[in-house]
């Protein structure tokens, strides 16, 4: 006899449904390579995606079978969110910017059995064929061109499919829909493997007033790739909610972004800060008398912009809100689904100061529901929330991954009574408000005392002769480690280490905690995500 709720698994198909039913006059739109503008309907989303779902069936997609996917952000990929786990697959997206071999270990380690390609990167799928061997190679004629009879055409795969007579195939809410690679910036690559239900629940969370605050009426553009981390989960949440899409496809330069924003202003937009970063400094350059781009831009006022996936500088906060864009941080990893700290406006803080306001947007932000966030000590014990005491951050939640694909929970990811180590060394304030001072392999241990280099990096980016700053440890003799200040400056723009020195010394850093050396540079490089490569920069500088 049933005497509580219904057990109903949660499934990624009934968001499908609901879209297909509710939102089909709503829009779907994508950047084609040509940079001309292709409209959806969600009811033509709701329809080529089950005609996917049935035509991967008809090809002997088996329950369980990984699909990778080496797309840009567009609406086919869109359609394999929720095509591939309709057919029973778990959509495996590779990560486009990885070099080949990686890409090629990365499709072999998972099993992939098929792979949906954008006709544009198959000179990429060329270089790495030769490591993994796909049955099927299904192309997505991205370009319009002709698809070349080697290949499967995933339009003709469609024509041909019956998306009326599709079944879903049958399953459990813990059975997998999608799994996505660790980028390895920290050791070897890893599958973190999503559920129905973590995507589902991550989906009810993340998309919360306080958080993503996702509507109807929004017009969503996500920036960040869909092979990172889900792009954090936000087409799932634009479905489930019925928010019209904007891709901008294979064209993130800034110019080309901002060409997008004038042209489908969206309301709701996302990406990492070194992304924003270019922007902002594109578009203020045009507003400078006599830029060649004098008028071509409006940044869309109102807009809210969700950033993450490294700590977002005070700074480019101050400057996108001078323009009516507010800028709010989340903080996770691809083992979080992403999303498990959010920096938002609390009841406590209703009346705080405009400074106070910005610094808080600064932090990394406080545990979203469902996630339990501790910050361990050395000692092993969990540091107090007092804003000072840091340790590293371990979590624990129904969509925080309790392993990785064929490998299991290692012990250094892993602590005995079952939370993920992050790796991330924080302070928690009593608020729960969570600040990020580094990953553990980053962290600089001079005389004995860790200097953040998160902090000095954002203080540095508030100068206004620079535009990029990356803080790294170098080898001393007497201190063991101190920090080496990478900067870019603003083209035309002048400063010296005495200037940058005093500058920090200004914003209450101590002596001790001043880089030990400046180098000028012409770019900080980045990783497969877009994020600053400190790795690099190691090997670039390396005492
Ligand atoms: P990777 O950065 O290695 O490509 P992920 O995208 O999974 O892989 O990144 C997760 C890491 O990114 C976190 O462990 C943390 O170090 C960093 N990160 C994410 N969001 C923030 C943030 N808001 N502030 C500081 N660091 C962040």
């Amino acid at each position: 006899m049933q005497t509580t709720m219904m057990n109903v698994p949660l499934s990624l198909n009934h968001l499908l449904d609901r879209a297909g039913m509710l939102f089909r006059n709503n829009e779907v739109v994508s950047r084609l390579p040509d940079k001309s503008l292709r409209r959806h309907s969600y009811g033509e989303f709701h329809r080529r995606t089950r005609a996917l779902g049935s035509a991967l069936q008809r090809l002997g997609l088996r329950k369980g079978d990984r699909v990778a996917t080496l797309c840009w952000n567009h609406h086919a990929h869109l359609e394999c969110y929720f095509g591939i786990p309709a057919a029973g697959g778990v959509m495996h997206t590779l990560n486009l910017r990885l070099a080949p071999d990686e890409i090629g270990w990365i499709a072999n380690d998972a099993g992939d059995r098929f792979l949906i390609i954008d006709d544009v990167l198959l000179p990429l799928y060329e270089k790495f064929k030769h490591l993994h061997k796909f049955d099927k190679v299904i192309v997505f004629p991205f370009s319009g061109a002709p698809v070349a009879p080697a290949f499967t055409d995933y339009e003709a795969l469609l024509a041909g499919a019956d998306p009326d007579g599709f079944q879903y195939v049958p399953h459990d809410e813990d059975d997998p829909v999608s799994m996505c690679y660790t980028s390895g910036t920290t050791g070897k690559p890893k599958g973190v493997v999503y559920s129905h239900r973590s995507t589902v629940l991550h989906s009810l969370v993340a998309g919360l007033a306080d958080f993503a605050a996702v509507r109807s009426t929004d017009v969503v553009l996500p920036v960040t790739p869909m092979f990172h981390a889900n792009s954090w989960g936000m087409p799932y949440i634009s479905v489930m909610m019925g928010a019209k899409l904007v891709f901008p496809g294979p064209h993130l330069h800034p110019d080309d972004l901002l060409d997008l924003m004038t042209a489908e202003p969206p309301t709701l937009s996302l990406g990492v800060p070194t992304i924003w970063l270019s922007l902002i400094q594109t578009y203020d350059a045009s507003l400078k008398p006599g830029s060649p781009h004098a008028g071509r831009w409006k940044l869309p006022r109102g807009m809210r912009s969700f950033v993450g996936g490294a700590a977002v500088p005070e700074s480019l906060i101050r400057a996108f809100d001078a323009h009516g864009i507010w800028i709010q941080q989340g903080w996770g990893m691809t083992e979080t689904s992403p999303i498990a700290t959010v920096s938002y406006q609390r009841a406590e803080l209703r009346d705080m100061s405009a400074d106070e306001k910005y610094r808080r947007a600064a932090l990394a932000g406080s545990p979203v529901p469902l996630v339990d966030l501790r910050a361990r000590g050395d000692d092993g014990t969990n540091q107090p929330w007092d804003g000072r005491s840091v340790g590293e951050i371990q979590v624990r939640g129904p969509f925080i991954t309790g392993g990785y694909y064929a490998v299991g929970s290692p012990s250094d990811k892993f602590t005995p009574d079952g939370w993920l180590r992050t790796g991330d060394v924080a302070s928690v304030d009593d608020l729960g408000f969570v600040k990020i001072s580094d990953r553990t392999k980053d962290l600089i241990k001079s005389g004995g005392e860790w200097i953040s280099s998160v902090d000095l990096e954002n203080a540095l980016m508030a100068h206004p002769a620079i535009a990029e700053a990356a803080v790294i440890a170098i080898p001393d003799e007497k201190w063991s480690e101190r920090p080496l200040a990478c900067v870019v400056l603003i083209a035309g723009e002048q400063a010296t280490p005495d200037e940058l020195n005093e500058w920090l010394l200004e914003r209450s850093f101590a002596k001790w905690q001043l880089p030990e050396r400046y180098e000028f540079i012409d770019a900080v490089p980045r990783t497969s995500t877009g994020k600053f490569w400190k790795l690099k920069l190691r090997e670039q500088f390396p005492g």
